[in-house]
């Protein structure tokens, strides 16, 4: 047994066929309609040569994490995949807004009024309008981006005052925890809010996720394999 991935041997549409399986199963027995789950396949640290399999296979809606990376690699892609949907699921910095604005087709990481600002006037400079959602840092966590829950309802406020579309919310829920409770109280702080966009789940929890009410579910590695 070896634990270093062999690139060549990570078959990705046969990844995409069992994840979108697991998918479906997971949402029939949380008596959920499948259809209404989306698989985002989250391409950080995976070359473009890897990601055309993905397109070929039919996938379009896509995850980056960092703008530099993605400016890289996705303007050739979205030229010949014209029907790409490419998200922002990384951090992002007030001075990254205007090429985030130019690139992604929607920006699932604003937590911050500083952010909202520097997205308004991107938008009003490009004239694209890339829709949004919140991420929310449920448990506090000093390291990590996102709004606190109690933050949401200034921040909405705040959006809506810049004329900005928020349309849902997106979660990371700390490591080493059951992850099932931070899913729990995301759908139900998208409910309070009236969302129904929620991006939660990963390759290692995708299928509890789902019964919580997840509609966008971010794979990388079960599609991928793991990342250098
Ligand atoms: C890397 C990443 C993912 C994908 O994680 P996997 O465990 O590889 O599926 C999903 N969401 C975010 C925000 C990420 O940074």
């Amino acid at each position: 047994m070896t634990t270093k991935i062999n690139k060549q041997r990570v078959n990705i549409r046969e990844n995409l066929q069992l994840t979108q399986k697991r998918i479906e199963s997971a949402a029939r027995t949380a008596g959920r309609d499948p259809h209404s789950v989306r698989l985002m396949a989250v391409t950080k640290g995976v070359e473009e040569a890897r990601i055309v399999p993905a397109l070929e296979a039919g996938q379009r809606l896509f995850g980056e994490n960092y703008v530099q990376e993605a400016s890289g690699k996705w303007p050739g892609l979205k030229t010949r995949y014209p029907d790409i949907q490419l998200h922002l699921i990384g951090a992002l910095q007030t001075n990254k807004a205007k090429d985030a604005v130019m690139l992604f087709d929607a920006i699932d990481t604003l937590d911050r009024p500083a952010l909202a600002q520097a997205l308004a006037a991107a938008m009003q400079k490009t004239g694209r309008r890339p829709p949004l959602s919140i991420e929310v840092n449920l448990a506090g966590e000093a390291q990590k981006p996102g709004c606190a829950p109690a933050a949401i309802p200034a921040l909405l406020q705040q959006a809506e005052n810049l004329g900005l579309v928020v349309r849902g919310l997106m979660t990371v829920p700390p490591a080493g925890k059951n992850p099932e409770v931070y899913f729990k109280e995301l759908a139900n702080l998208a409910r309070a809010h009236g969302f129904n966009h929620l991006s939660m789940g990963m390759s290692g929890d995708f299928e509890s996720a789902i019964p919580c009410g997840a509609t966008v579910i971010r794979i990388g590695t079960a599609l991928f394999g793991a990342r250098h």
